[in-house]
């Protein structure tokens, strides 16, 4: 483990909370409005040291310099793909590495964070899941994706999606603290409408997230209609089966005009048939949705099929008879291995050999 970044007396102040750095700021004998200052540095203008808070003093810039330290996680590996995708590998301050995708579009410039180092959950079409789970991030090393990537991209990022590695849910308290400094206006200033949570189904932290906010969109991994081959996709199933969840869901407090998003990952001849298609038309009577239909995106080892483009036709095709929105997501960046997880893996290779932590 590297850890030689690590420096605990020197406080990071793009680590610790607003309230911690007000009271840094005061024990350094400064005004209260310095606090917000240095924090809009760090978040909303992507500061990567006092040097460049060029509206601070000089000597307060030298005096902030000797005591604290703004840490930002290195990016040490990035790929582009064909179609502009750019997947950014960040080393985090134990030495653990976790990625981030950007994913530009004519009118959008997304980036999909990661919440945990790999995943409980262990889905069996996921490479994340496949690594287990290392430990969860900090909200700091969440909101640190951003600050990492966010001076590269030339233009602004618009939106933030929670689909990378981990389970936002599953990581609630660092997960919600990170998505209220995203939205918080003396910081980042994102909308809660262009952000995305994604979930693989944790139905008390969907109910706590409807309960305690911040009120971003959700989107859910349904991906299979019967609870006998989702549990064998998603084991947690097993513990929130899918009438549970479609309860949870139909329950969550959703702002006017918003729709949950339904994922389903289509696996060649396992969850693909109309069949399917018609049961899960039936199972989401009544909840207010659109359905995102994702064609399994293959890896080195893994044991699903891509689903062939006829049966991705048709189970759109069925779903919009039944006057569902249902799209199709072609994964964007799959000659980098921009899914879920993928450039973690890539990382661990040795030779020719791909070794996937399980
Ligand atoms: N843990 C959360 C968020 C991260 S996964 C969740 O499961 O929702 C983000 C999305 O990627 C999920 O919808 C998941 O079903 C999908 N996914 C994972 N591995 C995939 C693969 N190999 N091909 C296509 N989609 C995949
Ligand atoms: Fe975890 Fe989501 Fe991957 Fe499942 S799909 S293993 S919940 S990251």
């Amino acid at each position: 483990m590297n850890m030689r970044n690590i420096s605990p007396q020197i406080p990071d102040l793009a680590a610790i909370s607003f309230s911690d750095l007000s009271a840094f700021a005061q024990e350094l004998g400064l005004a209260s409005y310095r606090a917000r200052q240095i924090r809009r540095w760090i978040d909303a203008r992507g500061a990567a040291s006092f040097a460049e808070m060029t509206d601070l003093p000089k000597a307060l810039r030298e005096q902030l310099g000797a005591r604290a330290r703004i840490f930002t996680p290195p990016v040490v590996r990035e790929n582009t793909a064909p179609d502009g995708t750019r997947k950014f590998l960040l080393e985090l301050e134990d030495g653990l590495t976790v990625e981030c995708v950007l994913i530009p579009d004519e009118n959008r410039l997304t980036l999909c964070l990661s919440t945990q180092v790999g995943c409980p959950v262990n889905c069996s079409f996921c490479l994340t899941g496949r690594m287990g789970l290392a430990r969860n991030l900090t909200s700091a090393e969440i909101v640190g994706q951003v600050r990492a990537v966010w001076p590269r991209t030339g233009r602004r990022i618009t939106n933030i999606v929670l689909m990378g590695m981990g389970e936002p849910l599953l990581n609630f308290e660092n997960t919600a603290d990170a998505l209220r400094r995203l939205t918080d206006p003396m910081g980042f200033a994102f909308s809660s409408r262009r952000i995305t949570l994604s979930t693989a189904g944790i139905v008390p932290g969907i109910e706590r997230l409807g309960r305690e906010g911040p009120p971003v969109n959700l989107a859910v991994s349904l991906n299979a209609t019967t609870d006998e081959l989702r549990t064998r996709l998603i084991p947690i199933n097993r513990k929130w089966p899918i009438d549970r969840l479609l309860a949870a869901l139909r329950a969550y407090p959703l702002p006017p005009r918003r729709r949950i998003t339904i994922e389903y990952v289509l696996l060649g001849g396992e969850n693909d048939t109309d069949e399917d298609a018609r049961r899960l038309a039936a199972l989401l009577k009544g909840l207010r949705c659109k359905v995102n239909l994702i064609p399994f995106n293959p890896f080195p080892g893994s044991l699903h099929r891509s689903p062939d483009r006829n049966s991705v036709e048709r189970f759109q095709r069925i779903l919009t008879e039944k006057r569902y929105s249902a799209f199709v997501r072609e994964s964007r960046g799959k000659e980098i291995r921009a899914a879920c997880g993928q450039l973690w893996a890539e990382e661990k290779k040795t030779g020719d050999e791909l070794r996937v932590e399980s």
